[in-house]
């Protein structure tokens, strides 16, 4: 059985679409398929850009099951800061909308910490979270009533819904319109849906990787308006959260509010393909120029004879095996680092992955002429950690300048 899957328009389910980018991945943690090329495609009838060929259920579960970094908060004493400032932003935006006592739903609730902030105002606050370890803490945690579900098989929700969320959902799920029908049907009279994704419009230097692997629909303000309107929602509200402040994600995202219209059949559905292409290939020549400094800098580190070690073993050193001049100066890499107990006895392209602290990590450590930090979000800690274990300075190579 084939781990791909084709997928339509996930906006108006028209097949025809044009290729505006491939990426690459290569040896991702978990899936065997070598050197697997994504297809970011542009929908030809409503101009909604979404990744074309994807992984099948049963082979992104076994990914999700050997990559998904989501459950580190179960390890953390209290929740990262950056989490808990995301949740009070979604709370502050929308407490002004809540009557006394309303039903709050959070689908794909996480820890529960967003929906806790609810609770403590008194209403009756409900999650559905996909992993069982997560689910379990929410309960544990702040005694809130949480389904452990995967939120694409939720066809049924509970009925009589004020509020329903869905938080960083909408980008990874391969049907999202099911979903939207499922969470119509959910919500009671002059119930609300909240969303809050990455928009295309948003993606600038802040971010350079924001064609995440995981990432499935690439929406705008207008490609999303249009599956909104397909599923019978029109806006309340939106606003641009610029997360600016530490706050996770750390990029701009669309917070935005709907609310169920009775003329769904009357409300606008555009073909967004110029603006979104345009958008698109502006970002995607600014990722392209970072690409090639960052090439350079490898290049010039490899051809200096330099052996090195790589500490991160996600997406960002699948790509740079793939794509930059490391793949081609295999035999003065050493090895691949992460502090993910998951990652640990992996291979990325036929190189283990060690923990930083076990005999052949530190062997590593003291032995690599150089360490590149092979990650964006995690630089700063990473680079922390390897100065904690004695890597001078001079040793370190980092890939991004711009701090966050
Ligand atoms: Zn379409």
């Amino acid at each position: 059985m084939s781990d791909l899957v084709q997928r339509a328009c996930p906006v108006c389910g028209a097949g025809a679409a044009v290729e505006v980018h491939r990426h690459r991945f290569s040896a991702l943690a978990g899936v065997d398929l070598d050197g697997f090329e994504q297809s970011l495609l542009s929908c030809e009838d409503c101009g909604t850009h979404y990744v074309g060929e994807y992984l099948s259920p049963a082979a992104l579960a076994r990914y999700y099951a050997h990559s998904s970094s989501y459950e580190y908060l179960v390890s953390e004493q209290a929740l990262p800061r950056e989490e808990a400032q995301r949740s009070q932003q979604q709370h502050a935006f929308l407490r002004p909308y809540l009557k006394a006592g309303a039903r709050v739903l959070d689908v794909g609730c996480s820890t529960g910490y967003t929906l806790s902030l609810f609770a403590e105002d008194g209403h009756q606050a409900h999650g559905i979270e996909p992993s069982s370890v997560l689910s379990q803490m929410a309960r544990e945690r702040y005694g809130l009533r949480v389904d452990t579900c995967f939120v694409e098989r939720a066809d049924q929700l509970p009925p009589g819904q004020d509020l329903v969320m869905l938080s960083h959902v909408l980008e990874h799920l391969m049907a999202p319109a099911p979903m939207l029908a499922a969470i119509r049907a959910s919500l009671g009279p002059g119930g609300r849906l909240f969303i809050e994704i990455p928009v295309i419009e948003l993606f600038d230097e802040r971010d350079l990787f924001q064609l995440s692997f995981e990432h499935v629909n690439y929406f705008s303000h207008g490609s999303l308006s249009n599956l909104m309107h397909r599923c019978g929602f029109r806006e309340v509200e939106h606003q641009v959260f610029e997360n600016d402040d530490g706050t996770s994600p750390h990029y701009p995202t669309l917070a935005s509010l709907w609310e169920v219209a009775d003329d769904a059949a009357a409300l606008p559905r555009v073909n967004r393909a110029r603006h979104d292409r345009a958008v698109l290939r502006r970002y995607l020549q600014l990722v392209a120029r970072h690409t090639e400094q960052t090439d350079a800098l490898i290049r010039q580190l490899m051809d200096a004879g330099r052996r090195v070690a790589i500490w991160g073993g996600g997406t960002l050193t699948a790509q740079l095996l793939a794509k930059s001049a490391l793949g081609h100066y295999r035999e003065q890499l050493l090895g691949i680092l992460d502090v993910d107990p998951k990652k640990h006895g992996l291979q990325m392209q036929s190189m283990p992955v060690w923990q930083p602290d076990s005999a052949q990590g530190q062997a590593l450590l003291a032995g690599a002429e150089a360490v590149i930090i092979g990650s964006w979000s995690s630089q700063d800690a990473i680079h922390a950690a390897l100065r904690q274990r004695g890597v001078a300075e001079s040793r370190i190579v980092r890939l991004f300048s711009t701090p966050h």
